[in-house]
């Protein structure tokens, strides 16, 4: 594929990549943003912003009406960086903390609220009225950009994405046993799809990437292939 410049290009369109927890959704999207030079925003971070925001504050077991308030005294801001973003949540540099273990643990049931979801759609979709943008998280291409030139959902085997999560924990220092960290995918993956708002589902016009086979070169090649022939069918770029 040629290589796209999204700086000379006046094309607007979104790369949607959705996937259960720990399928290198992230690793991908970015590598996709690196190469096409499109905008990178991973949506999964802002949710653990405010999983972050509710275990920094003492917050549990909020009313429904609560919600809407706490959500307006939080500003999520990402800016792009080498690594993927840089993740503020008001004007703090919260990207290594929003990381930790005790944030995966709570961050689904966070993300099952209504209130959290619509004001974090606003500001996903924000980030794409300027550039092209490639984002990563759960229902990108089913609630946030249902209109997204391409739409990828990427999935992997169970035991292979826990020893890749437990691989990138133990290189921070992280110490974790596998087991315990298949357990929080599985929990994670089961409240994403089951949940009653904007639930973790392939989207109907989605192509799908099994990865547990595939290097990180194999799947990216893979994907700018489908790019390729989903963007070059909707214009002569
Ligand atoms: O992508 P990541 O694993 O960092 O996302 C953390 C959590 O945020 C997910 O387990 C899911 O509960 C939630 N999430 C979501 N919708 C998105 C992105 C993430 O519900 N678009």
């Amino acid at each position: 594929m040629d290589k796209f410049d999204s700086t000379t290009s006046t094309m607007l369109f979104q790369i949607a990549v959705d996937g259960y927890s720990s399928c290198g959704k992230s690793t991908l999207a970015k590598a996709i943003a690196r190469e096409l030079n499109l905008l990178y925003i991973d949506s999964g971070a802002m949710y653990r912003c405010v999983a972050y925001y509710c275990l920094s504050n003492n917050i549990e077991n909020l009313a429904a009406n609560d919600w809407d308030r706490l959500m307006s005294e939080i500003e999520i801001m990402l800016t792009p960086s080498p690594d993927g973003n840089q993740v503020f949540l008001n004007q703090t540099d919260v990207t290594t903390a929003i990381r930790n273990p005790n944030v995966s643990k709570i961050v689904s049931e966070v993300s099952a609220i209504s209130s959290v979801r619509r004001k974090l759609v606003e500001v996903q979709r924000s980030y794409a009225t300027e550039r092209p943008v490639v984002m990563d998280g759960r229902d990108i291409g089913t609630v946030v950009f249902p209109d997204a030139a391409v739409k990828l959902f990427i999935t992997a085997e169970l035991r292979t994405r826990s020893l890749r999560r437990w691989n990138e924990f133990r290189k921070k220092g992280i110490m974790m046993q596998v087991e315990e960290i298949e357990a929080n995918l599985l929990h994670r993956d089961h409240i994403d799809s089951t949940r009653a708002d904007s639930p973790l589902t392939k989207a109907h016009d989605a192509v799908v990437i099994d990865n547990t086979h595939l290097t990180e070169k194999e799947q990216l090649d893979r994907a700018l292939e489908i790019i390729a022939a989903k963007l070059n069918s909707v214009s002569n770029f």
